[in-house]
């Protein structure tokens, strides 16, 4: 298993924020603003950090939605509470789970092999239409 390292600004808790990966999505801000908050890096860069924990169940479903609408998957989930890792394998977003039990895994296995296979089929027709646009004489490449 991959090891996500998190950011140090995170407050201690289950819910984390990865660190080194944010390309400043802002998406947490708007899902989210009260959970989450923004800091500098040593080398200049500003990035993301859960600032307070979810604490009641609207607070977690915000927190779900910034996890799923999150640009990198680098919002995170470290703890083991079977609801809310049920919680983010619904909302197609499991793979953010450090720790899964099995029968979780297999569904968050499914869900991703699934989205390689669309990946895989969208670059085919990306590269069946740059062929088609090629003008008739340039056959090669
Ligand atoms: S969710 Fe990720 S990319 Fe978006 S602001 Fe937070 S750390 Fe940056």
């Amino acid at each position: 298993m991959a090891e996500h390292k998190p950011h140090p600004a995170n407050v201690p808790g289950d819910f984390y924020v990865e660190d080194g990966c944010c390309t400043m999505c802002l998406v947490p801000f708007a899902e989210a603003p009260e959970l989450f908050g923004r800091c500098q890096d040593p080398k200049g860069y500003p990035h993301c950090f859960v600032k307070r924990q979810p604490e009641t169940p609207s607070e977690l479903a915000k927190m779900v939605s910034a996890i799923r609408c999150a640009e990198l998957m680098c919002i995170r989930y470290h703890g083991s509470d079977r609801r809310i890792q049920l919680a983010l394998v619904d909302a197609d977003s499991g793979v953010v789970c450090d720790i899964l039990p099995p029968d979780l895994q297999r569904r968050v296995d499914a869900q991703e092999a699934d989205r390689k296979r669309r990946v895989e089929e969208l670059q085919t027709a990306q590269n069946w239409n740059r062929r088609a646009r090629k003008p008739w004489w340039k056959f090669w490449g």
